[in-house]
């Protein structure tokens, strides 16, 4: 299957180049069209070569809220592009009514970066767009992919087997009920690298838990997976004051807490 793709992509840039040629050679003499062919070939074959060898890797750089995940991909970001590498910033929509596609931190900065809508299939529009720029990116950035489909993890491996391309996801391991995202659990099932961003919890320990809290403070955990809001909902927790924050809650609600 993958020999097969890359034959397509290899035809559509040789068609595409000998068109480029054929337009160009109105007033040249055989040696100079032979020339414009030569260099066609050259560009064809070593795109063809970046996508052929498969040197890419699939990424996934998970933290808990807070762990500035955001913003160690827009600094990579900042070096690709002062190294002029070709790189693409992806985000997955989560909001409808937001209107700006840029990735922000909240330490201020931010970038362009192109939507992934829930049903869009990722590899076919990676595809359009290598081919009809004729140009494979070296990396793909993505944040929050905990909020993709197994599906869409498994269309970013096939970017990366296919074009060779680098894909960094960054995102949460788990909700507020400490459950796997599908996303996240599709990325430690077939990435290729797996790397921990730490952050600290307030009593020392690593933080591991993305509690969700209410407008009191107490801990919540009941509710969809995915809420629409802001990030000040959540508190990163380690599990042990992740258990004893919720204990505290449900003694001030005076509920019983049922003990584990
Ligand atoms: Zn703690």
């Amino acid at each position: 299957m993958d020999i097969f793709c890359n034959i397509r992509f290899f035809k559509k840039f040789f068609l595409k180049n000998i068109i480029w040629g054929n337009v160009c050679r109105e007033d040249c003499d055989i040696v100079n069209n032979f020339s414009v062919f030569s260099v066609a070939i050259e560009v064809l074959l070593s795109n063809f070569a970046v996508a052929m060898n498969g040197r890419g890797k699939l990424y996934f750089k998970y933290g808990t809220m807070g762990s500035a995940k955001t913003a160690l991909l827009l600094t990579q970001a900042y070096n690709f592009e002062e190294r002029g590498l070709k790189y693409l910033c992806m985000k997955p929509i989560i909001d409808n009514r937001e209107k700006e596609n840029v990735i922000r931190s909240r330490i201020g900065i931010e970038r362009e970066c192109s939507w992934i809508y829930r049903e869009m299939n990722i590899y076919d529009y990676v595809s359009e767009l290598y081919e009809s720029s004729l140009v494979v990116k070296d990396w793909i950035l993505i944040d929050e992919a905990q909020f993709l489909s197994e599906e869409q993890i498994d269309q970013l491996a096939r970017i990366v087997d296919d074009y060779g391309t680098n894909v960094v996801c960054y995102g949460l391991r788990t909700d507020f009920q400490s459950h796997l995202f599908d996303g996240s659990r599709r990325l430690f099932e077939i990435a290729d690298s797996i790397e921990e961003i730490k952050s600290t919890c307030a009593c020392g320990r690593k933080t591991s838990i993305n509690a969700r809290i209410d407008a009191q403070g107490n801990i919540v955990t009941d509710g969809n997976q995915v809420e629409i809001g802001g990030d000040d909902r959540y508190v990163a927790l380690c599990r042990s004051c992740w258990r004893n924050k919720r204990i505290e809650s449900a003694e001030r609600n005076s509920l019983k807490f049922k003990s584990e």
